[in-house]
């Protein structure tokens, strides 16, 4: 039977980085995937640029096409607001990559294989069990690979396993961690387009957001080199899981087919092709490692979608890093706390902001969004530069005092 150090099931963003840094460590490490890389993954692909100070050694022209500075938000598709990310006088510029993340995933797989890993991808990983020896992986291939074919059993031993396979992963569930979550919904298409031509608001550095389309979430345009990915996401599920709302799914849709519109993008309806995929948002402090450290989540797998945004790429990248350092350290038991420590207050104070944020986005989109400053403050929450819990107090004074004012600003239906 094979037997590793360490065996990663998942290679996204979380996976990828745990297997590169353990791997970089010294150790004999395992990278399954259910997957053949490259594959399609559903997600926008931003980032902020600081990824970069994770992948010193990988450089951006492999993965980023194009370089958002601009944010070009709108409510209901209409009051637009042109926003620069760094306006005059910021002393550190910052941007949002866009990517498409088949080839940002596949790059970090790669990477982790260059730092010594084994990637073996078409393998579907079914179960996680820790035995007296060590955790057993049985995974079955998914497509036929190599020497393999499709239905061969797969079965390894590792000290520990890292489970980075993501919202649906079956590690979470075999380590009987994660009991309890938050499921939000997002949704994209991935529609060609060609720059230079089209609508006047369509530029290669600017990214479009609306609020006022999606009840509890918001619908965005992101910019790709041969594409434009439209998407949407709610953000705030009224109910635990939202994955099976048909209702939900179709207002995400509609509000595509809105923004379709709005840029005069002419579409084939029957053409499209829509990608969903639940997004496992924070919802607070959980244990994310076995009492015995043999099994440690990552990424989306451990629930580490920023509740405001529903971003979780970065956070990914960042647990995988934590996580394998835990592993070379000898302090798995101890993971759960680290994780707590880089992201809890930041992430407790965002979930208090989304929830004033999708219950009142008109007054945000009127007094918070339509700040000079906001799209840069948002940037900096979104790299980490700032956290979420240095702002809030702020925050909610601003929307406060919003508030009190478009009240009084309402006129009496009856005349005293
Ligand atoms: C519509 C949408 C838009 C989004 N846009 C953004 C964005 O613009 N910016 C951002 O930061 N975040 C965004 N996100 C969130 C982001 O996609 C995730 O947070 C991120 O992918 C998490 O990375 P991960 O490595 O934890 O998991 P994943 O990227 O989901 O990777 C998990 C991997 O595990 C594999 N896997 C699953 N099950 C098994 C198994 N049984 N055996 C082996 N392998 C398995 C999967 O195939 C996959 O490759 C978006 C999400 C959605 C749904």
């Amino acid at each position: 039977m094979l037997n590793y150090d360490l065996i990663v099931c998942g290679a996204g963003p979380a996976g990828a980085m745990a297997a590169a840094t353990a791997a970089q460590a010294g150790l004999k490490v395992a990278l399954l995937e259910k997957q053949i890389l490259p594959r399609h993954k559903t997600c926008g692909g931003g980032t902020p640029m600081v990824m970069q100070s994770l992948l010193y050694d990988l450089a951006p022209e492999a993965f980023v096409e194009s370089d958002v500075v601009s944010l070009r938000q709108t409510w209901h598709f209409d009051d637009p607001y042109l926003a620069a990310i760094n306006p005059l006088g910021v002393d550190r510029p910052l941007s949002i990559w866009m990517m498409q993340r088949s080839v940002f995933d596949n790059a970090l797989a790669q990477r982790a294989v260059r730092a010594g890993a084994e990637l073996r991808d078409g393998l579907a990983v079914r179960s996680v069990e820790v035995e007296n020896d060590g955790v057993r992986v049985r995974a079955q291939v998914t497509k036929a690979n190599g020497t393999l074919s499709k239905g061969d059993a797969f079965v390894a031993t590792a000290r520990t396993v890292i489970g980075a396979d993501g919202a649906n992963g079956v590690t979470a569930k075999a380590a009987k961690l994660r009991q309890t979550r938050a499921i939000a919904l997002g949704m994209e298409v991935e529609f060609p387009h060609e720059w230079g031509t089209g609508h006047p608001d369509l530029q290669s550095d600017v990214a479009h957001l609306e609020y006022g389309a999606v009840k509890h979430g918001y619908a965005w345009v992101f910019p790709k080199a041969d594409h434009l990915n439209i998407g949407a996401g709610l953000f705030r599920p009224a109910r635990q899981d939202a994955r099976s709302d048909r209702q939900i799914r179709e207002a995400l849709r509609q509000s595509i087919f809105d923004y379709l519109e709005m840029l005069q993008l002419p579409y084939d309806r029957a053409q499209m092709k829509f990608h969903a995929h639940p997004l496992p948002i924070w919802c607070g402090k959980e244990r994310l490692n076995t009492a015995d450290g043999r099994i440690l989540l990552v990424g989306d797998a451990a629930g580490l979608i920023n509740p405001l945004f529903g971003d979780g790429i970065l956070h990914a990248a960042k647990s995988g890093i934590i996580a394998a350092t835990c592993v070379t350290s000898g302090t798995t038991q101890a993971y759960s706390d680290r994780i707590h420590d880089e992201f809890a207050n930041s992430f407790n104070a965002a979930r208090r902001l989304a929830y004033f944020f999708y219950q009142y986005p008109k007054i945000f989109y009127q007094y918070g969004v339509k700040n000079p400053k906001a799209a840069h403050i948002a940037t900096q929450l979104l790299a980490g530069d700032l956290p979420f819990n240095a702002i809030l107090g702020r925050a909610l004074r601003r929307i406060g005092t919003g508030m009190i004012s478009s009240l009084s600003s309402v006129k009496p239906s009856v005349r005293l």
